[in-house]
């Protein structure tokens, strides 16, 4: 239970420290803070004092314990103000770095003293600037999860801003095969930059993530971003039909507040024919973790073409076969750097035969997300099994893949 201030110990304790140390009513009071929770500290600390009859008034500055630090709580919301001007935000949460002698003798005192309903200056500190911040701002603490956290070094009168980034979520189209879905360095220079690739550090002039993040970068003054599909198609594949899912993070973005419709329209303008997307909206990073752990099935539509021309009742049993089964898929050769060389299980929803005309064909496929199309087809020298290749009994290849639909 919580005792009175008045009670026989609190009175002898806050006598004991009153005799061995000059401190200001702001930190005497804070010391029994609990006790009166309401009360203002300096307000606790003043009726303390007349309880124990010692009526020396110590100014702040004289202060053993802060050395007036709490004086300039102003100051410190003054310079907290001026650098959040640049900012959007809703909510915020302030930090202080305080002086180690401070906190040393603030252990100190609590260990001595055994008090056990104090406040820390810390809290003190963050809580009175936190309250200045939300009158002038009109904007709220948020204890969990800020927009802007607010560190500020009370020693140095400096100011830090960790900023939350903002996260957009959207899906795209690749319209034009050859790009890349994420920045490819070069492998010569590693993204310094080099003759052989022309000094721009990359593989490819372009990528999905660099159409998008160009333009979204500006709009929010951000610094860095970070691009996170669900799951990517090779860089000669198109991404048609609903687009596939992604969440852009804009690392310590300026402005949070951007009309979305707006930075569609523009990426979309700027880009014609090679990307388009669509039901931007703004996320979270949780989402990041939602699309990369979500299987999506798929539905691709493959160009292939034979060694022989293909006989359109054995395309159809083949394809008829791997309808609704599970085909087991060895990590093929162009992956092997990046992924484990295990087998995979994959199934096949659906296969179905769009056209036929001599060696060439054209396949609609539905399958599990994670089968590997291509080998599907060819059967990567046996790793993959069944395939298209191997039920048909001549060597198949793929000229032409299109992501025609991701299904959630
Ligand atoms: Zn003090
Ligand atoms: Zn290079």
């Amino acid at each position: 239970m919580k005792p009175k201030l008045n009670n026989k110990n609190i009175i002898k304790t806050a006598k004991d420290i009153c005799e061995k140390y000059k401190i200001c009513d702001n930190c005497f009071g804070r010391l029994f803070k609990e006790i009166e929770y309401g009360k203002p500290n300096e307000q606790i600390g003043k009726e303390l004092r007349k309880k124990i009859n010692i009526s020396n008034k110590i100014h702040p500055k004289d202060c053993w314990l802060c050395f007036g630090l709490l004086e300039e709580i102003n100051k410190f919301a003054v310079i907290s103000l001026k650098s959040l001007k640049n900012y959007d935000f809703d909510t915020f949460l302030v930090g202080t770095i305080i002086d180690e002698e401070i906190l040393f003798k603030e252990k100190t005192l609590i260990e001595n003293f055994k008090l056990k309903f104090f406040e820390s200056i810390k809290n003190e500190l963050n809580r009175e600037i936190g309250i200045i911040l939300e009158n002038k701002l009109s904007k709220k603490v948020d204890f969990n999860n800020p927009n802007i956290m607010i560190i500020i070094d009370t020693q140095f009168n400096t100011i830090y801003l960790q900023i939350k980034s903002l996260y957009i979520y959207g899906r795209y189209k690749k319209l034009k095969r050859g790009i890349p879905q994420t920045k490819w360095f070069c492998r010569i220079c590693r993204g310094i930059g080099c003759k052989s690739c022309n000094y721009s550090g990359k593989m490819y002039t372009n990528s999905i993530e660099e159409l998008i993040a160009k333009p979204t970068l500006k709009m929010t003054k951000g610094e860095d971003e970070s691009f996170h599909g669900a799951g990517r198609e090779d860089i000669d594949v198109k991404m048609l039909g609903n687009g596939r899912p992604f969440v852009l993070e804009i690392k310590n973005p300026k402005k949070r507040e951007i009309d979305l419709n707006e930075l569609n329209e523009m990426i979309n303008k700027k880009n014609i024919k090679k990307i388009k997307v669509m039901n931007l909206r703004f996320s979270d990073k949780n989402e990041i973790k939602i699309i990369k752990s979500k299987n999506f099935k798929k539905i691709y539509r493959v160009e292939i073409s034979g060694d022989k021309n293909f006989d359109i009742e054995k395309l159809k049993k083949a394809a008829l076969s791997l309808q609704g089964k599970i085909i087991s898929q060895y990590t093929p050769t162009r992956v092997a750097r990046r992924r484990a060389n295990i087998y995979r299980d994959r199934k096949i929803y659906k296969i179905s035969i769009e056209s036929i005309e001599k060696k060439e064909a054209t396949l609609k496929i539905e399958s599990q997300s994670g089968t590997y199309i291509k080998e599907l087809i060819t059967g990567d020298d046996g790793k993959t099994k069944p395939s298209i290749s191997g039920l048909n009994g001549f060597p198949c290849y793929v000229k032409k893949l299109d992501v025609m639909r991701i299904k959630e």
